[in-house]
């Protein structure tokens, strides 16, 4: 819920800005590691989905590494006081630059996607003088039942070396020298409310775990990668994941040997519903069959529903007058700039106040300055409710 308090202070405050909650970030934060204390699981938050220093630094400070995507994000968390045994960096196309760093920085894991990618890094690791430590991220073409857009673990997404290619990486571990497998990595997709793939998700673990014991390599580690999602048509009834619900259905299904450590890479569970992106209506526009509400937000501020036809929750914070059905859209010039139709407000005029609730998790992180916008300042309750 966005207080009362809260709504009095966004009047002095040049809109559109992103407004973090961050004792819910706090509350969030404590529940989930509720559960990966209770079962001695390590987590990694997924540094893409939001990278506001004082939003990662209370994550930092809640005990989590970072999981990263970019070498920019391997140097982020590391400025950010990540520590690098703690740091994991997947991604399909690591550059040759972006290896040498994170070699140099000493991260915990390379999640390494391809066989090529293997080989170069061994190539780096072997003129360093160093041993680099790497998991497989394996593609166990499970369908997450998402939007096609946020799904990774299907054969026929690039992410991932796939079950076929296992001989080849045996053969490959061989003759390298300077790379140590530590780990088998899995990550199926993002935004994902079926709870029962993440069963299917552990028996195939399993199964495909099964191929490197059975050939006498041990798996240090298995990560599980994040992907939980978060209810974006009621954030105000269900403003903390079902971390408790998640956590039983892995506990109770991955199977897990003695000596090997779980991890987890939880991006939008953690972040998702601690974001808001707060604007202003600009002009109340009506058609024959339309009325339209434009915003001073756009789709440069918050790009989700125009990228996957996500929905975010439209809240008008200033009015409770009588109910309309409105098409609520930005200032951008692109079509997709739209952030709802046929949406139920309170009317709606000219200055009132709308928030674009859920957008915690790859929204500020994903805005651009098309239309050479400005872009969305961060905000936080700590300062605001003072
Ligand atoms: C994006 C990503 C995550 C986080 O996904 P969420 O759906 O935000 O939890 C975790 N691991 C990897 C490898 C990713 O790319």
């Amino acid at each position: 819920m966005i207080s009362p308090k809260a709504i009095e202070s966004f009047q002095q405050i040049h809109t559109p800005f992103y407004y973090y909650d961050l004792d819910l970030l706090r509350a969030t934060l404590k529940e989930y590691t509720s559960h990966t204390s209770k079962h001695g699981y390590n987590a990694h938050f997924a540094l893409k989905a939001n990278a506001d220093e004082r939003v990662v630094s209370l994550i930092r400070d809640a005990g989590l590494g970072a999981d990263c995507v970019s070498g920019n994000e391997v140097k982020l968390a590391v400025k950010y006081g990540f520590d690098p045994k703690k740091i994991v960096y997947a991604g399909v196309g690591k550059s040759d630059r972006e290896i040498k760093d994170a070699l140099k920085a000493g991260i915990f894991s390379f999640n390494c996607e391809s066989v090529p990618e293997i080989k170069i890094i061994n190539d780096f690791a072997k003129s360093m003088g160093k041993v680099a430590n790497i998991s497989l991220r394996i593609n166990p073409d499970i369908d997450a039942h998402t939007h096609k857009y946020i799904s990774t673990g299907l054969k026929e997404n690039k992410f991932g070396i796939s079950p076929w290619a296992f001989e080849d990486v045996y053969e490959l571990f061989k003759t390298l020298k300077n790379i140590k497998l530590q780990g088998l990595h899995f990550h199926i997709g993002s935004q994902i409310t079926e709870l029962g793939v993440f069963k299917t998700m552990c028996t195939r673990i399993e199964e495909l775990q099964k191929w490197f014991i059975d050939r006498n390599i041990a798996i240090e580690n298995i990560n599980c990668g994040g992907g939980l999602g978060i209810d974006y048509n009621d954030p105000d009834a269900n403003p903390i994941p079902d971390f408790k619900n998640y956590f039983d259905i892995i506990s109770k299904n991955l199977i897990v040997r003695p000596g090997q450590h779980v991890h987890f890479e939880p991006g939008r569970a953690i972040v998702g519903q601690c974001g808001s992106l707060i604007t202003r209506v600009l002009y109340v526009k009506i058609g024959k069959e339309k009325k339209f509400v434009i915003l001073d937000a756009g789709m440069n501020d918050l790009i989700r529903p125009a990228l996957y036809q996500a929905h975010h929750g439209i809240q008008n914070l200033t009015s409770n007058k009588r109910k309309l059905i409105y098409d609520v859209v930005g200032p951008v010039c692109e079509s997709s700039d739209c952030f709802g139709s046929k949406i139920l407000l309170p009317t709606t005029e000219r200055g009132d106040l709308v928030a674009l609730r859920s957008a915690g998790a790859y929204g500020q992180v994903m805005a651009m300055k098309y239309n050479q916008r400005d872009l969305a300042k961060a905000y936080y309750s700590d300062d605001l409710l003072k």
